[in-house]
């Protein structure tokens, strides 16, 4: 196979960049080589016929729980992996939250390892902030870094101690480290297991009300402002942590903050009857916090949208409300609930594409992200009309846990590159990588 690409003719997006046109593209030895305007001649390219389609950087997903070690009848690494790139995406970063725990160098090595046999997709670690993500002693930074870990994170779990979580955020910065907070005070979330307004009182459910996340946010921004650290606030929900986060960035904190597809799309009402696959934490909230959201996407105060793809199985969730458990899959709805987004008319195309490259890679510090010659050649090829409906059953991913199935979406994925080969293409996970 060649290892000189062509994208010939496609819109290419490039928000890092400022590129949004008809380019071509040349990929040579899995870099960029060339963005051109003018169309290329080149001998010997393998070319792929891209007019009338998005030529994009590969996606990258902040927030994801790939399951393995310790949960592998949900998610193994590799099938995460296939489930990331049927969704477009180049780049995953892996949660911590696995069994055991990624708090050391040991199941580092093994994320990595299972990632290099899997080829598929970059895989990131995000490291604990606390030994076991017990929030009780801090686990070994130094190591975890010097085992690749991009970030550091609790997530399930919010840091309720918060001297523990100014000493984080204080010596994370040696690693000029983002930390990253699942912002939850369980004093208040108690035993709830929706958000709290009408439909829990109607449906009878006990409900988590949104200070929950924002007065811990607003605790974070605190911390923050004191010790001039780096935050990145997860699956953001409610309109007080935008507004919160607008502010702290107006005021030149380093914060960063993503918010996933299912917290822009649905609201509470999604529980209906007591639907299962609409639990999550933190939960759907109302339509004005949908709205504060969109705008926090649209203007910046959002860096990021990510996932939070939690996959359980079947039993996890054919159980009553209250002991199901929380989370949806998303890495292959994530593309068509945004380009949805942007047919409501929320978000430019050009935002919602930075959304997905630019601004994770940058909240983070990661490569590719951008098209600009060197580059990784991790290019997402999307035809942005064709229109598909959810099947759980077709998915990739080990699990089926989405309140999406049946939903019409717009925006498919006819191809995904990482590092110059084709690892999705058609539906077709490509054998021959
Ligand atoms: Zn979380």
């Amino acid at each position: 196979m060649s290892s000189t690409i062509l994208f010939r003719r496609g819109r290419v997006i490039d928000p890092r960049n400022g590129v949004d046109g008809v380019r071509d593209v040349l990929v040579r030895d899995g870099r960029v080589a060339e963005v051109s305007e003018a169309p290329l001649q080149v001998q010997d390219a393998q070319v792929v016929e891209a007019s009338g389609k998005l030529v994009l950087p590969g996606f990258i997903d902040l927030h994801v729980h790939l399951r393995e070690p310790g949960e592998e009848g949900k998610e193994t690494i590799l099938t995460g992996c296939m489930a990331a790139v049927a969704g477009g995406f180049t780049g995953v970063v892996a949660m911590p939250n696995t069994k055991p725990v990624n708090d050391s160098v040991l199941v580092s090595e093994y994320v990595k390892a299972k990632a290099r046999e899997a080829r598929l997709c970059h895989v990131y670690l995000a490291g604990a902030i606390t030994k076991g993500l017990q929030g009780e002693e801090m686990a070994e930074m130094g190591a975890l870094v010097s085992a690749g870990c991009v970030c550091i994170t609790d997530d399930g779990r919010p840091v309720m101690n918060a001297g523990l979580m100014r000493r984080a955020l204080q010596y994370a910065q040696l690693f000029d480290l983002p930390v990253m907070v699942h912002e939850e005070d369980l004093t208040l979330s108690g035993k709830g297991v929706m958000n709290e307004g009408r439909t829990s009182t109607r449906l009878g459910l006990t409900g988590i009300p949104p200070s929950a996340e924002v007065a811990m946010v607003a605790r974070d921004m605190v911390l923050l402002e004191e010790t001039k650290g780096r935050l990145h606030v997860a699956h953001v929900s409610c309109e007080g942590s935008v507004r919160l986060i607008r502010e702290a960035k107006r005021r030149g904190l380093r914060v960063t903050a993503e918010a996933t597809p299912h917290h822009f799309t649905l609201d509470d009402e999604a529980v209906g009857a007591y639907d299962t696959h609409a639990r999550m934490n933190p939960p759907l909230r109302t339509r004005r916090d949908i709205e504060a959201v969109r705008e926090g996407l649209a203007d910046g105060t959002i860096d990021a949208i990510a996932t939070d793809h939690a996959p359980h199985g079947v039993l996890e969730k054919q159980v009553e409300f209250d002991k199901a458990w929380n989370g949806v899959v998303g890495l292959e709805t994530a593309l068509g609930l945004t380009l949805a987004t942007v047919r409501e008319g929320a978000l430019s195309l050009q935002r919602a594409v930075a959304l997905l490259t630019d601004g994770p890679a940058k909240a983070f510090g990661l490569p590719g992200g951008h098209l600009a010659p060197g580059a990784p050649a991790d290019i997402t090829v999307v035809e942005p009309d064709v229109e598909w409906t959810v099947d759980s059953a077709r998915f990739f991913s080990r699990s089926r846990n989405t309140p999406f199935h049946g939903r019409r979406l717009p925006g498919r994925v006819a191809q995904t590159w990482v590092d110059g080969r084709l690892v999705f293409e058609d539906g077709h996970i490509k054998e021959s990588r």
